[in-house]
């Protein structure tokens, strides 16, 4: 039976086209590791910082660090195309290690524009699979370091999968960012399966509750639901809460009224380069209004 369907799966060219698509991914997959790769050796990424904004005052607190890679062949990979590749390849450790540099760096040539430290910070994503593998905590040592920036003006982003993966390893390595005054956020949350318990015994300052959950929320009871839980869990735990994905202005103000501390999204700001990022906050720092 199998081998009638093949057969006609054959005729009608269902066979061809699955194979060409297997091939086709694999093909990506190839050239992105090996145009990543060279991408990294030289120089070839760059970050996008979306302002953090807070929502009872409209100040911006930071931006969130945000990779970006557009390469002469593939054109603009997603992210979320290239972290994963980087993830199954290794490259995500010098990735990451770049990232946490590029960063670093950035608040310090804002610093230097503006002519002294601004009082803003920047959030740098990290992979469970950086955070299982490399020494996280001696990598952003060094980044501060290098660029002369207070631990406090940075924030690592993890995701829940992180601390599952292995709770003990991941406390250890809070701590050390916590001894280097850094913040911790908890990205997407909501889309995992973390523990209350953990939530509470490790040191998580932030939970950034994932966009899923917030863009529809003014329509759709269940995510509204979801959103004042997590904002009350948060109350209890004595956590800040961003919102990610804000796209409205009716959004904005309903979580400012829910009490939440930080919102993120496209009615704000779509992450920019390092020049229009530092503009948009000049032109904005002393002025309160969402
Ligand atoms: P994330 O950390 O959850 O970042 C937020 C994503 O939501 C970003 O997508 C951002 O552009 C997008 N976003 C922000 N506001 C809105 C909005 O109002 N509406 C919508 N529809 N989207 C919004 P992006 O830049 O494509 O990044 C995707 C993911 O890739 C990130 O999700 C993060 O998990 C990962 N990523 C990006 N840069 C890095 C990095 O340097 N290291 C690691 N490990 N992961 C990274
Ligand atoms: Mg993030
Ligand atoms: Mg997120
Ligand atoms: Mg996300």
């Amino acid at each position: 039976k199998a081998q009638a369907a093949v057969k006609i799966a054959k005729r009608s060219g269902k066979v061809e086209i699955y194979r060409n698509g297997v091939l086709k991914e694999a093909q990506r997959r190839f050239s992105i590791e090996s145009r990543l790769r060279d991408a990294l050796a030289q120089g070839g990424l760059t970050l996008a910082y979306q302002p953090l904004i807070h929502l009872p005052t409209g100040e911006i607190t930071g931006f969130e660090a945000l990779a970006r890679w557009n390469d002469a062949e593939l054109g603009n990979v997603s992210p979320v195309e290239f972290i994963a590749v980087a993830e199954e390849s290794g490259l995500i450790t010098p990735l990451g290690r770049w990232a946490a540099y590029e960063a670093a760096q950035a608040l310090a040539r804002w610093d230097a524009k503006f002519g002294q430290p601004m009082p803003v910070g920047v959030n740098v994503n990290l992979s469970p699979i950086q955070m299982a593998r490399d020494d996280v905590g001696a990598m952003f040592e060094e980044a501060l370091r290098y660029s002369g920036i207070a631990g406090r003006r940075m924030t690592a982003e993890i995701t829940e999968s992180a601390i599952i993966a292995d709770p003990d390893k991941a406390r250890k390595l809070l701590v050390a960012l916590k001894d280097l005054e850094m913040s911790i956020a908890m990205d997407d949350f909501g889309t995992g399966f973390s523990n209350l318990a953990s939530l509470h015994s490790l040191p998580i300052d932030i939970l950034k509750i994932d966009r899923s959950f917030v863009f529809s929320m003014l329509e759709d009871r269940d995510k509204a639901v979801i959103v004042r839980t997590i904002l009350s869990l948060a109350e209890s735990l004595n956590l800040k809460v961003t919102a990610e994905g804000i796209e409205t202005q009716d959004l904005a103000l309903a979580l400012q009224k829910m009490g939440c501390w930080q919102g993120q999204g496209y009615y704000f700001a779509k992450p920019m380069n390092e020049t229009d990022a530092f503009d948009y906050w000049r032109a904005r720092w002393n002025f309160e209004t969402i």
